[in-house]
């Protein structure tokens, strides 16, 4: 499903340039989930932009279903971006002025009319444990609640390949653990791939048994 062979990554900065990710090799299955682990500025974040085509390697191949999205046009890497990976980031990002219901069927407003969009939108957001907060603003919600929001909207277009930066990096333990309980059922019951950045090594152990660890640079 995610094939990565010896990605690279150098910022040119006024100091000088910065290597990033020094020949980051990895390969993950359908439905398999990877965790890395490292701490600030180890290049998580860089890794996880770079999969999901907001940002270029320097050099190396990245594959999804076969297919290197850095080979596609913009048109195609958006359709990619929009249809095959979804993202959850540390913050919710949550739109204020939506509902937690509209929020979560945003993403099936950009690109191909999508029937059962809305239907899969209901069923994520039960599965969050959101069920009675459909029509809620989501400034009601709890953080943890918000956080799960935004697993079900990164979940609405039934991506390849969801990809956590830091999902659990601002709430509390038990808020944590019930997003990362979330993240395995979905894993589980969509086959969804998994790659998830944290400096958190227990939602690491509880979400795979594959961690890539690096304690500098990835
Ligand atoms: P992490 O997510 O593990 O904390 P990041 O991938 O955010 O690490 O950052 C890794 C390193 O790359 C840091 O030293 C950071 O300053 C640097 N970096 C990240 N993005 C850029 C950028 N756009 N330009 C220059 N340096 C960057
Ligand atoms: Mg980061």
């Amino acid at each position: 499903m995610l094939e990565v062979r010896e990605l690279t990554k150098t910022f040119e900065s006024p100091g000088g340039a910065v290597q990033v990710l020094r020949g980051v090799t990895l390969e993950l299955g359908d439905g398999e989930g990877v965790a890395v682990v490292g701490p600030g500025g180890s290049g998580k974040s860089t890794l996880l932009q770079i999969l999901g085509t907001l940002d270029r390697p320097t050099s190396g191949t990245v594959k999804v279903g076969g297919v290197d999205p850095f080979a596609l046009d913009d048109a195609g890497q958006a359709k990619f971006r929009n249809e095959q990976v979804g993202f959850v980031f540390q913050d919710h990002c949550l739109l204020p002025q939506l509902t937690v219901l509209e929020n979560v069927m945003v993403p099936l407003m950009i690109g191909p009319e999508d029937t059962m969009g809305p239907q899969r939108a209901r069923k994520l957001l039960e599965e969050a444990g959101l069920a009675g907060r459909l029509n809620e603003m989501p400034a009601r919600l709890s953080a943890g609640e918000k956080q799960r929001a935004a697993v079900a909207r990164a979940m609405v277009r039934g991506p390849k390949l969801l990809l956590c930066d830091e999902p659990t990096g601002s709430l509390d333990s038990a808020p944590a653990n019930e997003v990362a309980e979330l993240l395995e059922k979905l894993r589980q019951e969509y086959g969804v791939s998994l790659v998830l950045a944290t400096h958190n090594q227990v939602i690491a152990s509880k979400l795979s048994r594959r961690v890539l660890l690096t304690d500098g640079r990835l």
